[in-house]
């Protein structure tokens, strides 16, 4: 977690080769260098912010704006039909690279792609009410 630039500045820069397959003036994608599956893409804001909630607007909309785009060649390109979006910040939340990016991981028939044994709970209604209200007041 240093504070240098990142390995994804220094690709966006040309400084680290990758396999490009996008590039805006705000955006860049390229295939990651440990797949889970082919085709496993990484989608990121040239704008270095270590975790998305310190990502800009302007960033934010360009990343959006294109993920569907990519996810869709992404899916052209290895015969995969289905996929996963990930989105990691933080350490203990499995980010090992501090700039934002969004992995597009296509699901292959074999089963390759993303395995995670979610484990989640039902929801308690009460607690839900006020964490939603919450939330709504800090968008406010
Ligand atoms: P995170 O765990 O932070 O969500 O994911 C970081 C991803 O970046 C990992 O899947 C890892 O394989 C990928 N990665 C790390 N270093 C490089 C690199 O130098 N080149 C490429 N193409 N991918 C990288």
């Amino acid at each position: 977690m240093g504070d240098g630039p990142s390995i994804f500045t220094k690709i966006i820069q040309g400084e680290i080769p990758c396999h490009k397959v996008y590039e805006d003036d705000l955006v860049f994608a390229f295939l990651d260098i440990n797949p889970l599956s082919p085709g496993h893409t990484l989608v990121i804001p040239k704008e270095p912010a270590r975790t998305l909630d310190d990502l800009s607007d302007e960033s934010a909309q360009a990343v959006g704006r294109v993920l569907p785009r990519i996810s869709k060649a992404v899916l052209k390109a290895t015969g995969a039909s289905e996929f996963n979006v990930i989105q990691n910040n933080g350490p203990n939340a499995f980010q090992s690279v501090f700039h934002v990016h969004f992995h597009i991981v296509p699901k292959m028939e074999d089963g390759r792609g993303l395995s995670i044994p979610f484990k989640s709970s039902p929801i308690d209604h009460d607690d839900a009410a006020q964490l939603s209200s919450s939330i709504r007041d800090l968008l406010d």
